[in-house]
């Protein structure tokens, strides 16, 4: 079988190939840390662990990239009120977001940039759009020329008429030669320099936009034409069109091979849910509402394709929970067969055809452009066969250890069925110990190693009255 995948540039499900036999450069469109993450953001983020992990299972080395924006209106907006920098601002959701994706077991990507961090490569890529006449400066901002670009609205099937001239009078700004033409650099402004939002830059001091990140970073990154990019629909446009014109204009190459993205959700009106930020759910939120992080990453991407919209409700996060319940327990009565006695008639070369035929079902599903919920449907109905099977006292241990096989490769697309990662609080606990006996001994050298190895793989310690705590942060 072959990972067939959505390509909204075609329109179509198309065979995966990468570029690279056996690796894959994949870009997906992170948050903004102007907040909390939203519910619907978090859609967008375990569509791509999803889809990283089918990859995964195809046997794919894969280096993804995941931008962090850490500057836009909102961010400075919000930095400005709070007195604070734009960097001091934005610390505590940055953290938010790696706790969040940890709580919902989304497998870390191989890079995080961060907008701020590579304004050279958004000046550089600004510098050559100016040069080779894409783009201009007006009033000290510098624009994006969508004339110049004739594939612009390729990716959105956008009918182009409709973004050339007769619209100015839509707009107050008047600076802009077209009404659809972008920012990719905002002149500094006075209240700039205190927000730690100014760089220099040869157009003018400033700031970039936002489109010229991804731009810029995917370059750098994964050079100038990779595998896949990813994102929420809400993204397609402008903000990927403006991706794919920035980028392709400057280096004279296609931007990505295919480009996928996750559809709409929705949050359910008159809905009953605690909302500390007011206009969106968190997970936070959701936790405190006692709703466990693991159904609702369960909930968003295992209840429907990632192509198909879906609505938040307290009632789909509990049917979420039940099903997560239904299958956590079937890996325990597996795994524990003395809580069933052995088997009387085993009939364990019927189970174990059948669970080949389910896995071959399985495997053909996610293939599909990834569609977990038929998959899951699948699995589900052999649960059922199975717990029959097992009430009766037909299965064996051969039967149990091709359940096991099963759900192990189920888990390693759903991952809610195992604890902590085996034998890591062990190991943890271990170093602790290890850390302190070097303190003891006043080798100081050791523990400080210790505890910097720890803080590699994304272990902080935290020495408290009770003695010492780990907890997990972003890896370092
Ligand atoms: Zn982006």
């Amino acid at each position: 079988m072959t990972l067939k995948l959505h390509n909204t540039l075609t329109g179509t499900k198309e065979a995966f190939e990468p570029i690279e036999p056996g690796q894959v450069g994949m870009y997906t469109c992170g948050p903004t840390v102007w907040n909390f993450a939203h519910i619907g953001n978090l859609r967008a983020f375990m569509f791509y662990d999803l889809l990283r992990r089918q990859l995964q299972a195809s046997g794919y080395r894969i280096t993804h990239v995941m931008n962090l924006t850490d500057i836009d209106d909102r961010i400075l907006d919000q930095a400005m009120h709070a007195g604070t920098t734009i960097a001091e601002y934005v610390k505590p959701f940055v953290a938010a977001f790696f706790e969040d994706m940890s709580a919902m077991r989304a497998q870390p990507a191989e890079f995080y940039p961060r907008a701020t961090d590579h304004i050279p490569e958004m000046v550089a890529m600004i510098s050559t759009l100016l040069e080779r006449g894409f783009a201009y400066v007006a009033d000290g901002d510098v624009y994006f020329r969508i004339e110049s670009f004739p594939r612009y609205g390729a990716l959105s099937h956008l009918d182009r008429s409709g973004l050339r001239a007769g619209q100015r009078v839509a707009t107050d700004k008047y600076d802009k030669e077209s009404v659809s033409d972008f920012a990719l650099w905002k002149n500094a402004q006075p209240g700039d320099e205190k927000l730690g939002a100014a760089w220099d830059a040869p157009f003018g001091r400033g700031r970039p936009g936002w489109h010229i990140e991804c731009s810029a970073m995917s370059k750098r990154y994964l050079g100038d034409t990779f595998d896949i990019h990813c994102g929420g629909i809400d993204l397609m446009f402008p903000h990927h069109e403006n991706e794919i014109a920035q980028s392709e204009a400057a280096n004279g190459k296609p931007l990505a091979r295919a480009w996928l993205h996750s559809e709409h959700l929705a949050e359910a009106t008159g809905e009953k849910m605690s909302k500390s930020a007011g206009a969106f759910t968190t997970l936070r939120d959701l936790m405190a509402a006692g709703h466990d992080p693991l159904a609702v990453r369960f909930f968003l991407i295992a209840n429907a394709h990632y192509r198909q919209r879906i609505r938040l409700s307290a009632e789909a996060l509990h049917a979420s929970a039940e099903q997560v319940r239904r299958l956590r327990d079937f890996a325990e009565r597996v795994r524990t067969p003395s809580r069933d006695l052995a088997a009387v008639m085993p009939d364990d070369d019927a189970l174990i055809g059948r669970v080949r035929q389910v896995r071959a079902a399985y495997r053909a599903a996610l293939d599909d452009d990834l569609n977990l919920p038929q998959a899951v449907g699948v699995v589900f109905e052999l649960i059922r066969e199975a717990n029959a099977a097992l009430d009766e006292m037909k299965v064996g241990a051969p039967g149990r250890a091709a359940l096991l096989g099963l759900l192990e490769e189920v888990d390693g697309h759903l991952d809610v069925m195992g604890g902590e990662e085996p034998g890591l609080a062990d190991e943890v606990e271990r170093l602790i110990a290890e850390r302190e006996a070097a303190r003891a001994a006043k080798d100081f050298a050791r523990a400080d190693r210790i505890r910097e190895d720890l803080r590699e793989r994304g272990i902080a310690l935290e020495d408290s009255r009770d003695g010492v705590r780990w907890r997990r942060v972003p890896p370092a």
